[in-house]
């Protein structure tokens, strides 16, 4: 919910109240020092004993609703026909209009699926952007990620409403290239994740679907941040002010051959699930899920968390549910733009992002300009965040780096955690880091695993700029901070 204050400037609020709390401490920046050298320069291997505010990411860290929460207490722990289980495939079929539902633990999990039934060597899989899981699944698999976005998706500063557009002329090119029965399917992710959160319109997936039909190529949707799309679409897309958020899902799902996604997002809990009115499709997938999942009612999920994800979906419907994340972060952004740092625009749907090409345009991209970005803002408060760039990119087979299209340090909103307060404590060590930023240099890796090095690899910071960072915050707040 947003209200406009007697001023006439506009501000998010809060359209719930907070009735449990969860203590976090701001450690001092010497014991941050030594906290981000531990973790080898890398924000995932931080404790949480050490953060102050957790901005890591939105994924399993959502507050949950008092609903949700009491589903959780009714749950029907049973290994096969499980009641928790009906209620959330009724959820899916009143919210979602699907028949066919499987949970499986996890959004990856969906995608290791899709992969082993769907995906051959020698295919190409094309989507409006990848998501690291996702892109590694179908790797693994033997196929090759094509993105096909618009030009609009990699301008960092941008007025444009739906960056999360697929191009529908590189779509049909890529279709005369490669062949309809190379393409397995085309991927319409929602709010993509890895480039600020950014949605599509409706109109584009109607588009696309015309063309993915017309050459009898299946869509599949990840709809882990639908809600979120669908609140820009209401706010964004001529012609849907007047819609609910419901009506929109029901319009963007009538396009969808196959739905999946990570509940650990826009429903709040820690699962995930495919969904289709396609039996052949179910009944595909099912031969693989109790081996790699579960039996078809619990699908490796703790019936708790399906409980409240029955609940958590039916909730993402209500536009002050729906709109709670980006509400947030549409201030934190215009904060950090009044503060002159160089934030992603317009705002996305999980987290605000700066760009790190243009905050340290002086650490050249071989140093890991996001990594080194993501390390120095832990440093300078106490805040965690998350690279996405070159480190978040596994390296080509020749073992060269590959350069991500962008450099962004991504501080992520969980649901309903964060506070005005909160933001503006963060917009204010930003800006103080920002007027730093010449103290910040490049990472190197120490320690590298092949695939998806960002979650474990260590790193070290060059000529040793961490502790002059650090120095230069002690002069100017003192030891305590
Ligand atoms: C988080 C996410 C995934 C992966 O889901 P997990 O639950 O983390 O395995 C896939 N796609 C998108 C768009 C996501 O945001």
């Amino acid at each position: 919910m947003k209200v406009k204050l007697s001023s006439g400037y506009e501000i998010p609020i809060e359209n719930h109240k907070v009735r449990i709390v969860q203590r976090t401490d701001l450690v001092p920046v010497t014991r941050r020092l030594e906290a981000i050298a531990e973790a080898g320069y890398n924000t995932f291997l931080l404790r949480t004993k050490d953060l102050f505010l957790d901005m890591l990411t939105d994924s399993g860290t959502n507050a949950m609703s008092d609903n949700q929460l009491a589903a959780m207490m009714v749950s029907d722990d049973a290994y096969a026909g499980c009641a928790s289980f009906y209620k959330l495939a009724d959820a899916v079929k009143d919210v979602l209009r699907f028949d066919h539902t499987m949970p499986v633990h996890q959004g990856r999990a969906a995608e290791h699926l899709l992969a082993k039934v769907f995906v051959k060597p020698g295919d190409t899989v094309l989507m409006n952007y990848h998501f690291t899981t996702t892109k590694a699944h179908f790797e693994l698999a033997g196929a090759k990620v094509l993105e096909i976005y618009t030009d609009e998706m990699m301008k960092t500063e941008s007025t444009h409403p739906f960056k999360g557009n697929l191009d529908l002329q590189r779509f049909k090119d890529c279709i005369k290239k490669f062949g309809a029965d190379k393409i397995p399917f085309v991927r319409m992710e929602a709010t993509t994740n890895l480039v600020g959160g950014q949605p599509f319109s409706l109109k584009n997936l109607k588009e696309v679907k015309e063309i993915a039909s017309a050459n009898g190529i299946m869509l599949v949707f990840d709809g882990s941040l639908l809600s979120e799309n669908a609140y820009f679409i209401k706010m964004r897309e001529p012609g849907y002010s007047g819609k609910t958020i419901q009506e929109i899902i029901w319009e963007l799902m009538q396009y969808v051959d196959l739905f999946y996604l990570s509940a650990r997002k826009s429903t709040s809990v820690r699962g995930g699930m495919i969904c289709t009115n396609r039996k052949e499709y179910y009944d595909r997938l099912l031969d693989w899920l109790p081996v790699y999942e579960g039996f078809s009612t619990y699908g490796g999920m703790s019936t708790k968390e399906i409980e409240a994800m029955a609940v958590g979906l039916r909730e993402m419907t209500d536009v002050n549910v729906a709109g709670a994340g980006p509400e947030f972060i549409e201030y934190f952004v215009k904060r950090m733009v009044e503060s002159g740092l160089p934030a992603v625009t317009p705002p996305g749907g999980l987290a605000a992002h700066l760009d790190a090409k243009r905050f340290v345009s002086h650490v050249p991209v071989s140093g890991y300009q996001a990594g080194a970005l993501a390390a120095a803002i832990y440093i300078a408060s106490g805040v965690r965040c998350m690279e996405r760039g070159t480190i978040s990119n596994d390296r080509a087979p020749d073992g060269s780096d590959v350069y991500a299209d962008l450099e962004l340090a991504r501080l992520a909103l969980p649901r309903r955690v964060y506070t005005m307060s909160h933001i503006e404590y963060v917009v204010d060590r930003l800006t103080w880091l920002y007027k730093n930023r010449q103290l910040i240099g490049g990472l190197r890796f120490v320690q590298e695993p092949k695939v998806l090095r960002f979650f474990f690899g260590r790193l070290e910071a060059l000529d040793k700029w961490d502790i002059k960072l650090a120095d230069a915050f002690k002069a100017d707040f003192g030891p305590n901070y």
